[in-house]
C-alpha cells in the first residue's frame, strides 16, 4: 500500500482517482486506507494517485509492502467483494 505524507496540501485531485476509493480525508490530510489500496494493481499500470499528486507526496508505506502477486490478490479479494 502506499501512504500520504504530511507534505499533503489537501488538493483534493487524489481522491477522487482512487479505483478503489481508498483515500478519504483525515483529521488533517488525505490518508489511504492501506487494506483497500492494491498500488492500482488490477486497474492500472501506475498508481493514479502517484501520478496526479502535484507535491509527489505518496511514497510506499513502510509498515504494509507488499509484493506484486500479494496486490493482486488483494484486488481480487476486493473486487469478490463487491
Ligand atoms: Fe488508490 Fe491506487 Fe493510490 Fe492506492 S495507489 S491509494 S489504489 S489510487
Ligand atoms: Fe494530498 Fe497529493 Fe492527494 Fe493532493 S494529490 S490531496 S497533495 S496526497
Amino acid at each position: 500500500a502506499l501512504l500520504i505524507t504530511d507534505e499533503c496540501i489537501n488538493c483534493d485531485v487524489c481522491e477522487p482517482a482512487c479505483p478503489n476509493l481508498a483515500i478519504y480525508m483525515g483529521p488533517e490530510i488525505y490518508e489511504i486506507n492501506p487494506a483497500l489500496c492494491t498500488e492500482c494493481v488490477g486497474h492500472f499500470d501506475v498508481p493514479q494517485c502517484v501520478e496526479l499528486c502535484p507535491v509527489a507526496c505518496i511514497p510506499i508505506d513502510p509498515n504494509h509492502t507488499e509484493s506484486r502477486e500479494e496486490l493482486q490478490a488483494k484486488f481480487e479479494k476486493l473486487t469478490a467483494e463487491k
